[in-house]
């Protein structure tokens, strides 16, 4: 059977999904395409689908059995309420939604829906580092995990368009996520530090030093750097009772050349979670074949979101900001807590 994937948003991050559901994995195929801007989406669109003048006319077409949202972020709420209506499996790229009532207001459609449709993008959950990572940690050999230290460094963001909102709330997600993925746990609460500002991205807030806080008292330290000129460098470290556990640093090929013996950086998340995202994509058409979603629920989009508020709170107040979840709702209390995929 083919999954017919319908693709809302064509900018840099739906093209290159696109790409992977033509031309790297089987089961699937683009039949239909919307973006904002129309010209764009026709010359995303992979021969043979449809172009939709509105997200909500592809969500309801016949000729989609699932359905890719890449738009941007505040565009996400009510492209992924017409789709659970609608009763079609969806994957959202993160952040799920951008505000607290947001997220909400799409879990109890989900849950008055019955079963899960959401699947979120935190792709990290599927990069074989951070898989055997965890497996690492919940084996248990190391003791408890006590300390979690995260680096997520960008060589450079688009000036005028990435603000100085956007380290907290758009790229702390990911460590957020991964943090309670990694740890089984929730975040209590945010502190934001401002080291000396770097020179680099002028007009930018950058880096930040995030600590976040465990509901079973391990803390995390995430630092933000997306200005750092040399390239795309994520790191990760788990200090725990009795020993560490690290994330190797990727990719690993070892260059000797005249000038030394050096690994290569990627450039960007493209590069770095290539094979993560594949098999992100892998596992959720399985999922939506089936008529569901796997991995990253709208719970996790839920506690993102929370996160990332608590954190630009915590820059304004320069103190700990507590977060207070809602209990989780049976839907996702259902599934193993945080357990690897
Ligand atoms: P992008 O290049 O700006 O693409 C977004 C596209 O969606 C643009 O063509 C935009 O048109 C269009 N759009 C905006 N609002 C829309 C709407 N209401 N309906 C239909 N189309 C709409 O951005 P991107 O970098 O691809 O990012 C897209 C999403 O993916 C964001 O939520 C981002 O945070 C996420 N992302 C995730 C990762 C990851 O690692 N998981 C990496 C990169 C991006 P206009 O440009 O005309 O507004």
């Amino acid at each position: 059977m083919t999954l017919n994937v319908g693709v809302i948003g064509t900018g840099m991050i739906g093209q290159d999904h696109i790409r992977r559901l033509t031309q790297v994995l089987s089961g699937v195929a683009v039949t239909a395409v919307n973006d904002i801007d129309r010209t764009r989406a026709e010359s995303a669109a992979p021969e043979g689908a449809e172009v939709f003048d509105t997200p909500q006319a592809l969500i309801r077409s016949d000729t989609v059995d699932a359905v890719l949202i890449c738009s941007w972020g505040p565009a996400h709420e009510e492209q992924l309420l017409d789709c659970i209506a609608a009763g079609k499996p969806v994957f959202c790229e993160k952040p799920m939604v951008t505000s607290e009532a947001a997220a909400l207001k799409v879990m109890e459609a989900e849950a008055s829906f019955g079963r899960r449709l959401v699947q979120v993008g935190f792709m990290r959950r599927f990069d074989g580092d951070y898989r055997r990572l965890k497996a690492v940690i919940d084996g248990g050999g190391l003791g408890l995990p006590l300390m979690y230290h995260s680096v997520h460094r960008n060589a450079s963001v688009p000036p005028g368009l990435y603000t100085s909102e956007m380290p907290l709330n758009d790229t702390l997600v990911h460590d957020a996520d991964i943090s309670r993925w990694l740890l089984s746990d929730e975040i209590t609460g945010v502190e934001v530090r401002l080291p000396r500002r770097s020179r680099q991205g002028v007009e930018l807030r950058d880096p930040h030093i995030v600590l976040l806080h465990m509901a079973q008292g391990a803390i995390v330290d995430v630092e933000i750097s997306v200005n750092i000129a040399y390239g795309y460098d994520i790191r990760g470290e788990v200090s725990c009772e009795k020993g560490v556990a690290s994330l190797p640093n990727r990719p690993a090929t070892v260059i000797s050349d005249q000038f030394g013996i050096r690994q290569a950086i990627p450039e960007d998340w493209r590069e770095r979670f290539i094979d993560a995202y594949d098999q992100e994509f892998r596992e959720w058409i399985d999922a939506a074949s089936n008529g569901t979603a796997t991995g990253p629920s709208a719970w996790d989009g839920y506690a993102a979101t929370l996160t990332a508020d608590a954190a630009l709170r915590a820059v304004d107040s320069g103190s700990l900001e507590k977060i207070h979840m809602i209990e989780k709702p049976a839907l996702y209390a259902a599934e193993a807590p945080l357990a690897a995929e």
